[in-house]
C-alpha cells in the first residue's frame, strides 16, 4: 500500500482568490508549496489534488478550463521533480443537483483509495476548509487544516511520517 497526501487545490496549492480559479491568469502558486512537496515527497508520500468545481455546475467555465489549470500543475511539480499522481474533482453543485461526490463527501476519496490501495491511515487530508477536513476524517485520513494560501511549511512538523 501506498501512503498519499491528499490536497485541496484553491487555497493550498494555488492561491485562492476569493473566486473561482479557471483561467491560465489565476494560476499563482501558494507560497512555499513547491518546497513542502518536495520534502514530502522525500519522505515516501505521492499527491493527489481534490477539489470542487461547482462552477461548471453552474456555467461558469467549462470540464476543458479545469483540465488546464490542472495540467499546469502537474506540469508545474514535474519540473520540480514531484509526481501528482492524479488530480480529481467534483463538477457539481448543490444549487443545480445533489452529488455524492462534492467535498465533504468522499466518494472521490474512496475511490482514489481503491483505485491507487492507499493505506488511509497513514495518508493525510489537507486543506484550507471545514468540508476538506470533515471528508478527509470521513474518509478514515489524517488531516490538517491550513489557514487558505498559508505557508505548507509552517506546519510540516505536524505532518506524521
Ligand atoms: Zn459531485
Amino acid at each position: 500500500m501506498i501512503k498519499v497526501i491528499f490536497l485541496d487545490r484553491d487555497g493550498v496549492i494555488i492561491k485562492e482568490r476569493g473566486e473561482y480559479n479557471y483561467l491560465p491568469d489565476h494560476i499563482i502558486m501558494v507560497e512555499g508549496i513547491v518546497e513542502a512537496l518536495q520534502k514530502l515527497y522525500r519522505k515516501g508520500f505521492d499527491f493527489i489534488i481534490v477539489s470542487n468545481q461547482g462552477g461548471i455546475a453552474r456555467g461558469l467555465y467549462k470540464i476543458k478550463d479545469v483540465k488546464f489549470i490542472n495540467d499546469s500543475i502537474s506540469q508545474f511539480f514535474k519540473t520540480y521533480g514531484i509526481n501528482i499522481l492524479d488530480t480529481i474533482y467534483c463538477p457539481h453543485h448543490p444549487d443545480i443537483s445533489a452529488c455524492i461526490c462534492r467535498k465533504p463527501d468522499t466518494q472521490l476519496f474512496e475511490k482514489m483509495l481503491h483505485i491507487y490501495n492507499i493505506d488511509p491511515k497513514t495518508s493525510w487530508m489537507i486543506g484550507d476548509q471545514d468540508r476538506d477536513i470533515e471528508a478527509g476524517q470521513k474518509a478514515g485520513l489524517k488531516t490538517l487544516l491550513l489557514e487558505p494560501n498559508d505557508d505548507l511549511n509552517k506546519y510540516l512538523e505536524s505532518i506524521e511520517y
